[in-house]
């Protein structure tokens, strides 16, 4: 079973008392009443939804109930650090995200060579 670290609690915890929220660190316009139905779009639904390091927000649901973020690598799902909700993003290092790799393929010899 997964376990999630929340920064608030101190404490790891099986994922099924967390709930995942979306893309951590969007920033919401300050003039949100005068921005174009394009610029609003891109606020509200376009997310990175990238391949790798990802920066989530994630939610203790059946714990303390706090918002807080995460950094995780969507290839394997696991967490490389959880930080409270208004930290600054950190800096995730190359050696981070390589203990969170899933391990590399080897490539199949087995049909080498035949036809
Ligand atoms: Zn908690």
């Amino acid at each position: 079973m997964l376990l999630i670290h929340c920064p608030y609690c101190q404490e790891e915890r099986p994922e099924l008392e967390f709930h995942g929220a979306g893309e951590a660190h969007i920033e919401r316009p300050q003039n949100i009443t005068e921005i174009t139905d394009a610029e609003f779009e891109k606020f509200f639904f376009i997310r990175e939804n990238r391949k790798g390091l990802v920066f989530e927000r994630w939610r203790h649901l059946h714990g303390c109930g706090r918002f807080f973020n995460a950094a995780r690598h969507s290839v394997s799902d696991k967490f490389i650090c959880t930080y409270k909700a208004g930290d600054k993003k950190p800096k995730i290092t190359d050696k981070q995200i390589a203990a969170v790799l899933p391990p590399a393929k080897t490539k199949s010899t087995k049909n080498k060579g035949a036809k």
